[in-house]
C-alpha cells in the first residue's frame, strides 16, 4: 500500500487509490497464507560459462502454486506484494527455501551457487544484511554460494542506503549482482561506489544481438565497462544458438536464458545437471 502525497509530503485520501487497495488487500491476505502453507515454490534456472557450458550457478525464482488459479508467475503477484508489507517475510522465505534447496543440493554433492532476487525495499532496509547473515548462519552456508541480484533502479532510489547496504552485505561475504542492467536509465557512476560483483545485461538487449547494429554495441559496451570495472558478465535471455555464440565471441563470460534451460522444479535441474550442456561441451 501507497499512501498518496501532496507536496509537502502529507497524505491525503484518495478513494480510486482505496478501492485499488482493499482488492489487493486480498491477494495481500492470500498471499500470507501462502507463505504458511508452502503455496510458494522456487524454480531454479542456470547460469552457465559461455566458453565450457559448465553451470556456474542457479537463478531462485519465485512461483505460486495457488489452489484455485494454478501456478502463478511472479508478474501476477510479486509488484503487488512489493507494495505491502507482505515483500519483507515473503523475501526471507524465499530466501530461506533457496538455502534449503541449496543444503539439499550439497548433501547429493552437487555445489550450486544459488542467487535470489531482492526488492528495493529489503534493499534500503537497516535490518536486511543481519537477516541475510541469520540465514545463512542458521542453516550453516557459506556466504559466497549465495548472490544477491538488485535492480538499478532499487540502487538510485536511494544511492547513499543502498550503499550502505550493500556495503554490509559484502562484508558478509555474499555476491552482488545488477540484474536488468542497462534498463533502469541511470547514471553509471555509481557503478564504481558500489561493492558489485556482477552484470547481468538484460534480455532486451541479448534479443537484439546480431539482429540490429545497435543491439550489438550496446553489448559490447557493457562488457566492456565490465571489464574495466572487474565485474563478471551474465547475459540474460538468450534464446537461440546464435545468441549464445556470438556472446562467447564478444568475450561474454556467462549466459542464461530458454535456449540453455527455462527455471525448473528443483529435481528436474538434477536431471538436466546429468546431461550435456552444449554440443560442443
Ligand atoms: P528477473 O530476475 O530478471 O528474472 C528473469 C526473468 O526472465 C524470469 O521471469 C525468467 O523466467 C525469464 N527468462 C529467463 N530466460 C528467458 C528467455 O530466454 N527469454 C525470456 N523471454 N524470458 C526469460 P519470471 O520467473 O517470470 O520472473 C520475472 C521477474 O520477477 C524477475 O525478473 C524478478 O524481477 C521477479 N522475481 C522472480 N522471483 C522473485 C522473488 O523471489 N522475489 C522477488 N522480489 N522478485 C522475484
Ligand atoms: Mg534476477
Ligand atoms: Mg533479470
Ligand atoms: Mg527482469
Amino acid at each position: 500500500y501507497t499512501a498518496k502525497r501532496n507536496r509537502l509530503g502529507i497524505a491525503v485520501y484518495d478513494p480510486s487509490a482505496d478501492r485499488h487497495s482493499s482488492q489487493e488487500l486480498g491477494l495481500i491476505g492470500e498471499l500470507r497464507r501462502a507463505i504458511d502453507e508452502d503455496e510458494l515454490v522456487l524454480h531454479y534456472q542456470p547460469k552457465v560459462s559461455t566458453s565450457t557450458g559448465r553451470v556456474v550457478g542457479v537463478e531462485a525464482l519465485i512461483r505460486w502454486q495457488h489452489p484455485l488459479r494454478g501456478l502463478l508467475f511472479p508478474g501476477d503477484f510479486i509488484p503487488q506484494a512489493e507494495e505491502s508489507e507482505i515483500i519483507v517475510p515473503l523475501t526471507d522465505h524465499v530466501l530461506g527455501m533457496a538455502l534449503d534447496q541449496h543444503r539439499i543440493w550439497r548433501a547429493q554433492d552437487t555445489l550450486l551457487p544459488v542467487a535470489v532476487n531482492v526488492p528495493t525495499v529489503c534493499l534500503l532496509d537497516d535490518t536486511f544484511p543481519d537477516r541475510v547473515a541469520e540465514a545463512l548462519a542458521s542453516r550453516g552456508v557459506p556466504a559466497g554460494v549465495l548472490t544477491l541480484e538488485i535492480t538499478e533502479t532499487s540502487i538510485i532510489s536511494d544511492p547513499a542506503q543502498a550503499s550502505a547496504i550493500l556495503t554490509r552485505l559484502r562484508g558478509l561475504g555474499v555476491r552482488l549482482s545488477v540484474d536488468d542492467f542497462g534498463t533502469g536509465y541511470s547514471s553509471m557512476s555509481y557503478l564504481q561506489s558500489m561493492p558489485l560483483h556482477e552484470l547481468k545485461i538484460d534480455r532486451s538487449f541479448v534479443r537484439t544481438l546480431g539482429e540490429s547494429h545497435g543491439g550489438t554495441a550496446i553489448v559490447r559496451a557493457v562488457l566492456e565497462l565490465a571489464r574495466a570495472l572487474d565485474l563478471e558478465v551474465v547475459a540474460e535471455g538468450v534464446e537461440d544458438e546464435a545468441a549464445l555464440v556470438l556472446l562467447g565471441q564478444l568475450g561474454c563470460a556467462n549466459a542464461q536464458g530458454y535456449h540453455i534451460s527455462k527455471p525448473v522444479r528443483a529435481t528436474d535441474l538434477m536431471a538436466w545437471l546429468g546431461r550435456p550442456v552444449l554440443e560442443s561441451a
